[in-house]
């Protein structure tokens, strides 16, 4: 049961990597930003566009690992309709879920990410869009890098 779980896990991984969605430039976003991590290797770059205190639309283009680029897909779907306020809290929450490996309630489909913390170099790459999404709504110039201690 739990081998067959695994596989789902890795078959949806695989699939958001080889398919991203949302896969693209935006236009005119409200905010966005860049997201990297020098020990991997991955860059990408987070479009969003809020309204009425919503995010209506988010997009990403980059390029990385299947880690990186799965989470940043699966990313994409999971904020889209929300708040600034909810994605936050649903950061603090896969955080958690990619380093401990405990489960969350609120995290949907992201839980096929639960398994990166047992690997802990691939941990970075799962969490690296995670900041570079709060970093695009805190309005942040700078790219964001994992290399930090908070990261
Ligand atoms: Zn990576």
């Amino acid at each position: 049961m739990f081998d067959d779980l695994q596989e789902l896990y890795q078959q949806v991984i695989l699939d958001h990597c080889k398919h991203p969605r949302n896969f693209h430039e935006m236009p005119q976003p409200t905010c966005s930003a860049q997201g990297q991590n020098p020990l991997c290797g991955d860059q990408l770059k987070l479009f969003l566009r809020t309204e009425g205190g919503i995010i209506q639309d988010v997009s990403f283009v980059g390029s990385g690992c299947c880690i990186s680029k799965a989470s940043a897909s699966l990313l994409t779907e999971a904020v889209k309709g929300k708040s600034p306020a909810e994605v936050r809290s649903l950061f603090d929450q896969v955080h958690d879920m990619v380093t401990t490996g405990r489960g969350a309630d609120g995290v949907g489909k992201l839980t096929v990410f639960a398994g990166v913390h047992k690997y802990p170099a691939r941990v970075k790459c799962a969490i690296l869009p995670w900041h570079a999404v709060l970093a695009a709504l805190d309005g942040k110039g700078e790219p964001v890098t994992t290399e930090r201690e908070d990261a």
